[in-house]
């Protein structure tokens, strides 16, 4: 094949943008260009010890991975070089020219002109390469991908404005080289004493050496007798590792700082904040393994998105094999981010294969468990650092959690220990289940808990004026997720947990003898309403009865037990599902004047609707037919 000449081709609009903004935006923290570079040139060594296990061929005799930071001061130029996979030129034009992630928008709309911030978001949206552009005004990349012809490279070169070019070169030794043109503002660069210093900053865990050229002194020529002034640092031809190239997660926890697990913890995850904590360990036994888990500070944006993934990167024997390794972690914990090293599955393990080794259910049981551990050790933990801790984990991924409920029974009771609520009689989010359970009163025999679309909405809901007129504390419960959530519980520590909105309220021994006689009674004299009231509203409700839960409001819904509530079925419509329909009970207070009056209303029919609608507003929906409603309102305010 003969050398063609370079092909112009323009970036992806996206791409185009992207580079200005970053260019424009991230000057301020212009060293993690490096940190990305060399993590790319990582992963591609990764890749090639992955192929590699399939395709022997690919190492072409030259299996020492590594990666190369050269500075040419005379050029000005940086270069990053690594004997990894490589690219193609179809990889490059694709890789390097396109953002394949569908982050890119998103991206663009949270850069939010704080570059601290900013900074971070870069990686996390996997646009790292561009980075480059920070400090260079042209970057050059050279590949050759494993087991393609040294006549078959492929050059790259672009200035980072809207287009780059792309044409065939001869490149005898395989993987890539990043070759960035500084521009006059960042040649500090090319001082190797700053670049070996980032480089233990953000890439000392990396598992595979980098190496800059070793240097030494050599003094300045004099004369014979005479002795010399001065001298200088000079390259040599050899080539020394400047990081300590063992993976953190094989070294001796004694031997590894914080400061370190931080660092290791913001290059696994892209993450600018440190972590909230996190677990390392050897586990032994039939299955061995090592786990490193970190518990982030913040919830990542899509977190609740079906984008999200976990956050676990699975190694066999130091080697990588996969990211987002869900097979090892619960849903309920995909914030969880961290490594996995196993030393019992295969090297050629799949996604599939994963799903049914007996090995990961161990380590993914072992993960849960330890990941539980460590959230409640934070919890129970006296330290005010800890609690202060465990206040922002739960506030941030306290709704995950509850997933927990429905998806790991096994744990159920661990997970409960670690929910906290506001309630009746306190607003902050702090209250334990334990902590109710202490409080609860004498003869109490069950734990209240009201669910709604909002605090307020649970806070001031109907259902609740019983229990605040008895002073009995409930539960709000306000999260998207806790009704589905709470259906799977039906007890903690041996005390039963009650929806006071379903089914009807026993109150047990907190509600007296003359009580549930004067209920009965008012059952009984307000039989002929009840009934009237049935039959007018019988295509909406499926029972109507006197209660004794209101105290200030005339009506309220309530769900059967087992069945949706209001909320949930409006939830579930809205994302379009498709549920079986079901009628609410309507509950009647005999003590309200608006149900007295319908005893002698010659307007029985306008009322009764009326009441219905505003039970359905009451707990956050909406009248069936709002004009109707209003129509009614209007002629009884007329009346
Ligand atoms: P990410 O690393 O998150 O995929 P980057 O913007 O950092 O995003 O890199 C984009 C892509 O370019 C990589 O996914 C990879 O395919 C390719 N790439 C970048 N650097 C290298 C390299 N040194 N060797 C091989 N491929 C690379
Ligand atoms: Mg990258």
């Amino acid at each position: 094949m003969t050398e063609q000449s370079a092909k112009k081709h323009s970036f992806q609009a996206e791409v185009a943008q992207l580079l200005h903004l970053v260019t424009h935006s991230l000057y301020s923290n212009p060293e993690i260009f490096l940190r990305e570079l060399i993590s790319n040139a990582s992963d591609a060594c990764d890749k090639l010890r992955f192929e590699g296990i399939n395709h022997p061929e690919y190492y072409e005799n030259d299996p020492d991975l590594h990666v190369r930071v050269s500075l040419d001061k005379d050029n000005k130029t940086i270069t990053i070089s690594d004997n990894g996979i490589g690219l193609t030129a179809q990889e490059a034009i694709d890789n390097l020219g396109t953002i394949a992630k569908s982050g890119t928008k998103d991206f663009m709309s949270k850069l939010s002109g704080d570059q601290k911030a900013d900074a971070q978001l870069i990686g996390q949206f996997g646009v790292g390469f561009y980075s480059g552009f920070i400090v260079a005004e042209k970057i050059t990349v050279e590949s050759r991908h494993a087991g393609v012809d040294a006549a078959e490279a492929v050059r790259w070169i672009s200035t980072g404005t809207g287009d780059f070019e792309v044409e065939q070169i001869n490149k005898a030794s395989r993987g890539t080289d990043i070759i960035l043109h500084l521009r006059d503002d960042a040649v500090d660069y090319l001082e190797s004493s700053k670049v070996k210093q980032i480089i233990n900053k953000y890439s000392d865990h990396i598992s595979l050496p980098i190496e800059m050229q070793k240097e030494v002194w050599q003094e300045d020529a004099v004369a014979e007798g005479e002795t010399p002034q001065g001298g200088q640092m000079v390259k040599t031809d050899e080539w020394e590792a400047i990081n300590s190239a063992s993976a953190l997660w094989t070294r001796n926890k004694n031997e590894i700082t914080d400061e370190q697990y931080i660092e290791f913890y913001k290059n696994l995850s892209h993450d600018f904040d440190a972590p909230l904590a996190w677990a390392h360990n050897r586990v032994e036994g039939s299955t061995e393994y090592t786990q490193l888990l970190y518990v982030p500070s913040k919830a990542a944006n899509n977190l609740f998105t079906r984008e999200a993934k976990a956050g676990i990167k699975l190694y066999v024997k130091r080697v990588f094999i996969m990211d987002e390794a869900d097979n090892l972690i619960p849903n309920y914990l995909r914030f969880v981010q961290g490594v996995v090293d196993s030393a019992d599955l295969p090297l050629n393990v799949s996604r599939e294969l994963l799903q049914e080794s007996r090995d990961v259910k161990t380590i993914r049981e072992g993960n849960t468990r330890r990941i539980l551990t460590m959230l409640d050790g934070l919890a129970k933990s006296e330290d005010e650092q800890d609690q202060e801790k465990f206040k922002q984990f739960y506030a941030e991924f306290g709704s995950v959690m509850k997933e927990g409920l429905g998806e790991d029974f096994g744990n159920r009771e661990r997970i409960l220990k670690l929910l906290r609520f506001s309630t009746s009689n306190n607003d902050d989010i702090s209250t334990s289940l334990a902590d109710y359970k202490a409080r609860m009163k004498d003869g109490q025999k069950a734990i209240y808990y009201v669910t709604a679309d909002s605090l307020n909405a649970a806070k001031n809901s109907p259902q609740l004026e019983l229990f605040k007129k008895k002073d009995i504390e409930v539960l709000l419960m306000a999260d998207r997720v806790d009704e589905w959530a709470m259906e799977f519980v039906n007890e903690f520590d041996g005390t039963p947990m009650q929806n006071v909105s379903k089914g009807a309220v026993d109150l047990g021994d907190l509600q007296d003898a003359e009580e549930k006689k004067a209920l009965e009674a008012a059952a009984e004299q307000f039989k002929p309403v009840v009934d009237k009231l049935s039959d007018a509203l019988k295509t909406k409700t499926k029972e109507v009865r006197v209660t004794t839960r209101l105290v200030d409001s005339p009506a309220c819904l309530v769900t059967s037990e087992g069945e949706l509530s209001p909320q949930l079925v409006r939830m579930l419509k809205q994302a379009g599902q498709a549920i079986p329909e079901s009628k609410p009970t309507l509950e009647i207070n005999p003590e309200h004047p608006l149900v007295k009056k319908l005893e002698s209303s010659n307007q029985f029919d306008d009322l009764a609707h009326v009441i219905f609608d505003q039970a359905v507003i009451a707990e956050g929906g909406l009248p069936e037919d709002p004009a109707a409603y209003v129509k009614r309102i209007n002629s009884l305010l007329l009346k």
